[in-house]
């Protein structure tokens, strides 16, 4: 594995970029080599500067649930590039693209367009603080909800990564509007909801968590937090900028079954280009600027090329239905090989976790929890039991799956993505790679790479 080319870029970006990375985690740090540059993908393959092939997991972090380069989207973006790439004012293609958001989330009546999930999310606070006239939210510890300041108080996966707590330079008086409870206890959020009574304006959630390792909620967590979040006059935000339209077309809702006030999308929603959304009930949406007080704007919000990859990813998961059946059913064979492994395995749908945990006791554990440990293991059921995790076993595996030419998230608390690109074969094929590489005295070489 020749990483020539990727190592002289590594050298100068390390210069000129912070870390050599735009976004954290993809330095590689908590695996202990260094990141490879990318060349092109295409379907359920990355391949680098130095021409190695992967095949990969990561998906961008959830955008690709097609696959890489899927022909329709390429096509779709190359075309309406040739009008133009920006005007800052409204394109048919914005309704459309609201439309489709509105129908296959129903519980969005109403959505604007942003830029990344970052922006989402801090919006629909605002607009929940707007909305009540409340200042302080809920927030659960190892959920991320982007990088505002005032949502960057235990905010998971690049924190849990780089082992830093919180962000410096995040003004105290930020951090102290935002409360932190404890993902899938119902007490702690009581106990937060009781001390500030009349002062709360959202509980924001990953409605499946995905930024600790992939963590469901337990069976009555959500309907908890719809129940809790009504009784108190305080709005719910489903942050779905992972989970919408990755856990089904209509997200965590059709899901889960659990309705919410606001929802923030990103990732899938922009088809591989920088758009997000935002959105929900009516009454609360006419909030937002021009139509109501809470101002929030964009120059580049609605971009016509991100809009169009956007609407083409969406018709083609609503044309073909059959993705999410076939995308879970991978998922879940190979959470299917981690547990063979011995390993603690959370999913939801195409989203995947294997937990290293020390100590780990399979047989234990079934016997404990028989029938939940498959779909909604509570072995990791919060940010303190993810936290516990071997990472440099999980250090050993990584290496040990890029060495046979499998790309997985750079950390233990990231999830697995599945796209519809991972062919049954492919699937299989990484099932006896995942045997080799989380097996004791898995040093051996490796024999080979995948043929295609
Ligand atoms: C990725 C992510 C964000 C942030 O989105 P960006 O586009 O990276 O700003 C917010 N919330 C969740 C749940 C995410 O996974």
């Amino acid at each position: 594995m020749s990483e020539e080319r990727s190592k002289q870029l590594f050298a100068k970006a390390l210069e000129r970029i912070p870390g050599g990375v735009n976004s954290p985690v993809r330095a590689f740090w908590a695996v202990g080599r260094q990141p490879f540059f990318v060349e092109r993908a295409q379907g359920p393959w990355i391949i680098d500067v130095d021409g190695n092939k992967y095949l990969d997991y990561v998906c961008s972090w959830g955008p690709g649930i097609l696959g890489h380069s899927h022909p329709e989207v390429i096509e779709a973006v190359q075309k309406v590039c040739e009008k133009g790439l920006t005007f800052g004012a409204p394109t048919a293609g914005e309704v459309e693209l609201a439309e489709l958001i509105c129908t296959c989330v129903p519980d969005v009546e109403m959505v604007r367009l942003v830029s990344s999930g970052t922006e989402a999310v801090m919006s629909a606070v605002r607009v929940a603080r707007g909305f009540t006239g409340r200042e302080k939210i809920i927030k659960f510890s190892g959920n991320y909800h982007g990088h505002s300041d005032g949502l960057l108080v235990k905010a998971g996966s690049g924190f849990m990564t780089h082992s830093v707590p919180d962000s410096a330079g995040v003004p105290a008086g930020y951090a102290a509007s935002t409360l932190t409870a404890v993902y899938n206890d119902e007490k702690s959020v009581r106990r937060l909801m009781e001390e500030n009574r009349g002062q709360v304006a959202a509980v924001v959630v990953e409605p499946v968590a995905a930024n600790m390792g992939v963590v469901p909620p337990k069976a009555g967590f959500l309907e908890f937090l719809r129940r809790i979040t009504e009784e108190e006059g305080a709005l719910l935000i489903f942050d779905e900028v992972i989970t919408g339209f990755r856990l089904a077309l209509g997200g965590a809702t059709q899901y889960t079954g659990v309705h919410a006030d606001l929802h923030t999308f990103g990732k899938i929603v922009g088809g591989g280009m920088p758009l997000a959304a935002y959105g929900g009930r009516r009454d609360i949406m006419a909030c937002v600027a021009p139509l109501g007080p809470v101002y929030q704007a964009g120059t580049l919000s609605g971009n016509p090329v991100a809009v169009t990859a956007g609407i083409t990813t969406l018709k083609i998961l609503m044309d073909d239905q059959g993705i999410y059946e076939r995308i879970d059913r991978r998922a879940c064979r190979l959470a299917e090989a981690f547990l063979k492994e011995g390993l603690a395995v959370n999913r939801a749908g195409s989203l995947l976790s294997a937990f290293f945990v020390p100590g780990w006791d399979v047989e234990q554990t079934d016997a404990v929890y028989a029938g939940e440990r498959r779909e909604n293991g509570p072995f990791v059921k919060n940010y303190e039991d993810a936290c516990g995790c071997d990472r440099q076993a999980f250090a050993d595996y990584f290496n040990r799956m890029l060495e046979r030419g499998i790309y997985v998230a750079p950390s233990q608390f990231e999830a697995m993505f599945v796209s519809d690109a991972h062919s049954d074969g492919l699937i299989q094929e990484t099932c006896r790679k995942i045997g080799e590489s989380v097996r004791q005295g898995a040093g051996k070489p490796p024999v080979e790479k995948f043929s295609d």
